[in-house]
């Protein structure tokens, strides 16, 4: 289980039955699902709306993510250039970047704490190579921070600079999940936990064997769903230490709530948690051949005792504490690395946000109300709209390239710190993935 879900009540939902005609049907209740039921219904309070959950709300990704609330996209804007206008790109990140603010007006307006703290976040450069890439990231939005600047929001050892973007909350995920579900409940939202659904080949749904009647499906089972060839569920694992008394704070920093991470190729980040923990998490889990997920892979334990040692490098005065908590789990990743929301009438799905979907899922909903109800928008010609990434290649391959891809990222991290100049693994390696 998550640190999340230990540091809550987790409600359950009794909605009674399936058996009856519904407007939409909803398969998964991550935050995609959930936020899609929430946009349909300000669209039209009065539709009708199942929601199936194979396990508990928020059982997928959703309940055990690192919590950052950010603006990132998992594509970079060269990447979407290559189909997308400048102005899109940039309609996009505004999009993005007004979405976290709608969140937090959401948890506002519904009155319940998911430790929602809008304090920015921080990339940190340990060396020359990592400055060097991170100052090309910086925009109206992100500033470069010198290593004083560094210093006084976060004192990680060694940073010789940062860049800072305000655009990023701290939240816990699982309390975001329930107030929301508990919102949706109360508006008539009928949610059905321990309900494992099958979508059909011809896109019906059926529970336990039988068909639901319904007018839409909606899959949002994002890295959870069957395996196919369509998206891959990659493993983020986490670690969290007790809670810190304020003089570790005192001397580590991030007293607004910055999110902060180092600027590695092979992906890590952190939180300081409402109740004063650090979490921090990072990728590097073996690929598991066929897209299987495992559990191995979510417990892996070298990657966990790597994110305490990196905690500890970071951090040491950490040394002196426990790490209570260590999980992990799948997000989707799809073969351009490129988000999707498509809807064909009365099949609609959404995801494929490769790491980054706290945010994106509630701009990725909205934008499937609106091409369920059909009212165009400038979302409804984002770039994900509509869009089908190419398929991954079949096994072997497939095993084959995308742990040589977490491999190499890790060598791009060596590369980086032994050689004093931007990766040039990491160019290939980008080039390959064509992120
Ligand atoms: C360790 C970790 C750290 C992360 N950190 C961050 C972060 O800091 N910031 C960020 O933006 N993103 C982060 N992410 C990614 C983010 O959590 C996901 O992108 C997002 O939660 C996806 O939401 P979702 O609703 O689409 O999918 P999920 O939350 O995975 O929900 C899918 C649901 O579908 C259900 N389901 C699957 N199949 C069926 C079926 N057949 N019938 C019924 N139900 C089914 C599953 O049980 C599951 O509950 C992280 C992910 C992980 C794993």
């Amino acid at each position: 289980m998550s640190l999340w879900w230990t540091l809550v009540d987790r409600p359950t939902f009794f909605p009674g039955s399936l058996d009856r005609r519904w407007d939409v049907v909803i398969v998964g209740a991550g935050f995609s699902g959930l936020w899609s039921a929430h946009h349909l219904l300000n669209a039209d309070p009065s539709l009708t709306i199942a929601i199936v959950e194979a396990s508990g709300i928020g059982s997928g990704a959703s309940g055990r993510n690192g919590g950052w609330m950010s603006a990132l996209y998992p594509r970079s804007n060269e990447a979407l250039a290559q189909h997308s206008s400048p102005s899109q790109i940039a309609q996009l990140h505004l999009q993005l970047r007004n979405s976290i603010d709608a969140i937090g007006e959401f948890v506002k307006k519904e009155n319940f704490d998911c430790g929602f703290s809008k304090g920015g976040s921080l990339v940190i450069a340990r060396h020359e190579s990592q400055l060097a890439r991170i100052s090309r990231d910086c925009d109206e939005d992100t500033h470069l921070l010198t290593a004083n600047e560094t210093k006084a929001r976060i004192n990680m050892t060694g940073a010789i600079g940062a860049t800072f973007t305000p655009n990023c909350a701290r939240i816990n995920p699982a309390e975001l999940v329930i107030g929301l579900a508990q919102s949706l409940a109360r508006r008539g939202v009928s949610i059905f936990e321990d309900t494992p659904a099958l979508i059909c080949p011809d896109k019906s749904v059926e529970v336990g064997g039988k068909k639901v009647d319904t007018k839409i499906v909606i899959r949002a089972t994002e890295a959870y769903r069957q395996r196919t060839r369509e998206m891959i569920p990659i493993y983020s694992l986490m670690v969290a230490t007790q809670p810190l008394p304020q003089d570790v704070f005192d001397e580590i920093g991030i007293a607004k709530n910055e999110t902060f991470a180092e600027a590695n190729h092979l992906v890590t980040y952190g939180q300081r948690t409402p109740d004063n923990r650090l979490a921090i998490g990072g990728r590097g889990a073996p690929y598991t051949w066929g897209s299987k997920r495992n559990l191995s892979s979510e417990r892996h334990k070298k990657i966990h005792e790597h994110l305490r040692t990196m905690s500890t490098s970071w951090f040491p005065i950490v040394k002196k504490f426990e790490f209570t908590h260590a999980w992990g789990g799948a997000v989707g990743i799809t073969r351009d690395w490129s988000p999707f929301v498509r809807f064909n009438g009365s099949y609609a799905e959404l995801g494929g946000y490769a790491g980054d979907g706290v945010t994106l899922s509630y701009l990725a909903a909205l934008t499937l109300t609106e091409l369920i109800t059909d009212s165009e928008s400038e979302r409804t010609r984002l770039p994900f709209v509509q869009w089908q990434s190419p398929k991954w290649e079949i096994e072997p391959l497939r095993w084959l390239g995308v742990n040589s891809a977490i491999a190499l990222s890790g060598l791009a991290d060596w590369e980086e710190q032994n050689r004093s100049r931007p990766s040039i693994v990491a160019k290939g390696l980008a080039r390959m993935m064509g992120t």
